[in-house]
């Protein structure tokens, strides 16, 4: 029997389970060095500051979709933007009031970034840290370096999670061949083996079937560190977007069903197929991991759901592509609930209006010609979002499609269909 900390009544007291699945990884009863927000950085609970109202000026540093959106979201409540990325003309600068173009290490332009702006946020992880701290001296960030500190490193994020009794799938960290051999002597194949940063939509992700296909893994990987994973057997990916203010307030959205196609997200459906208490656990652990790290802004959870257990797969401290159809189906939509938390603002009701599904439009969408727009646009209840890339890449996001229906079943079939419409007719037909 080992103990495992109750999450769910937020005691960390502990509770006994007879499982000692190795596929799931077991809390540490007496952690030995917990990587917490706490002792890997100290926690600063930011000062209240006074709210930043509609007319001030918020910062975005990122110019990618979730940048774009969060800009547009401003920009409706009054708000002036100033979005910051080393590419011109990126999603983000498009709508930006002003586009700032410099590399994320240019300290100096990062400063008179932070100089022009009243709050400052961003929308993806790979930020360095010694340009979030140059600003952060300047102006208010959120979430806090802190947060992002945790979250950008798969292994920190995990001895984050399993310190805390949160429950995640069995891993070890790994610096060697010889460090991923044993570790998948020990975990078993299959096993996914991940980079430890500078991953997202499964880039830098390696699955291993065999224990003699560890070196060429390895090799693959590239990098001088990373995380080996058991394969989760799961039955359901979902997540839940939790909205945390300064004051300790939250709102969370979901949870959702997702459905991954070569590891990047295909088709989020809402409300997700999952028994209540299934559902109420995974927002309660959500909120959980949410108030542990102190998150002033969004966190997104992504989680695997293996018979009636959730495993947390990632933690995403900005909006996340599983809350898009907020956008149409949401009182208020995750790319404002951003911007409220970080301007110190009420979080708005985040009540479903109707059942919906998002659809991701990728790259590859593109490689008969342009796709048949008016299409998709004839289905009614379809609305069509696109980000202003100029280069159509496979895999790369380009927009998505949200359908509403009376039932999430419907959204996800309207959804599909008008997808479907889409590409272009080859040469020949048209
Ligand atoms: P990630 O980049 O970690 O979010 O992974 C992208 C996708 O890969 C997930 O949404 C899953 O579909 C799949 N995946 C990642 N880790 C595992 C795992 N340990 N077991 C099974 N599938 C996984």
């Amino acid at each position: 029997m080992s103990p495992r900390r109750c999450w769910r009544e937020r005691c960390w007291r502990e509770r006994e389970t007879a499982s000692q699945d190795l596929s799931i990884e077991q809390p540490m009863s007496s952690p030995r060095q917990p990587i917490t927000p706490s002792s890997c950085h100290p926690v600063t609970v930011s000062p209240c500051h006074p709210p930043i109202l509609p007319g001030q000026t918020v910062g975005i540093l990122g110019g990618g979709q979730l940048g774009r959106m969060f800009a547009i979201a401003a920009r409706r409540l009054g708000y002036r933007v100033h979005s910051f990325d080393p590419a011109r003309d990126a999603p983000a600068g498009q709508v930006a009031d002003v586009e700032v173009i410099a590399a994320y290490d240019d300290l100096d332009a990062a400063r008179r970034f932070a100089d022009a702006v009243d709050v400052v946020t961003f929308e993806f992880e790979n930020i360095p840290a010694e340009t979030l701290a140059a600003i952060a001296e300047i102006k208010p960030v959120h979430p806090s370096a802190e947060v992002l500190h945790v979250c950008r490193h798969r292994l920190r994020e995990k001895e984050f999670l399993k310190s805390q009794g949160f429950p995640v799938a069995a891993y070890r960290a790994v610096h060697s061949g010889a460090d991923l051999r044993q570790a998948v002597q020990e975990l078993g194949t299959p096993a996914i083996l991940k980079t430890a940063d500078f991953g997202y939509d499964g880039k830098g992700q390696t699955r291993i079937d065999r224990p003699d296909a560890v070196e060429d893994a390895w090799r693959q990987l590239g990098r001088p560190a990373g995380v080996v994973e058991a394969f989760v057997p799961f039955t359901q990916e979902m997540s839940v977007i939790c909205a945390r203010a300064a004051d300790g307030a939250e709102r969370c959205f979901g949870p959702v069903d997702n459905v991954h196609v070569r590891h990047i997200l295909d088709v989020t459906t809402v409300p997700a197929q999952l028994p209540a208490a299934t559902a109420q656990a995974a927002l309660d652990l959500a909120r959980a991991i949410t108030e542990s790290l102190h998150v002033v802004g969004l966190l997104a959870v992504e989680m695997f759901v293996v018979g009636d257990q959730i495993l947390v797969n990632e933690l995403a401290p900005r909006p996340h592509n599983s809350g898009h159809y907020s956008i149409d189906a949401c009182v208020t939509n995750q790319f404002e609930q951003q911007l409220r938390a970080v301007c110190g603002l009420p979080l708005g009701d985040v009540r479903l209006l109707r059942p919906a599904a998002m659809a991701n439009l990728l790259g590859d969408l593109w490689q008969s010609g342009e796709p048949n727009w008016p299409a998709a646009l004839a289905f009614p209840d379809v609305k069509l979002h696109l980000y202003g890339k100029a280069e159509p890449r496979p895999g790369r996001k380009m927009g998505h499609l949200t359908a509403l229906a009376e039932t999430a079943e419907q959204a996800r079939a309207v959804v599909l269909a008008a997808r479907a419409a889409l590409p272009a007719p080859p040469l020949k037909a048209r």
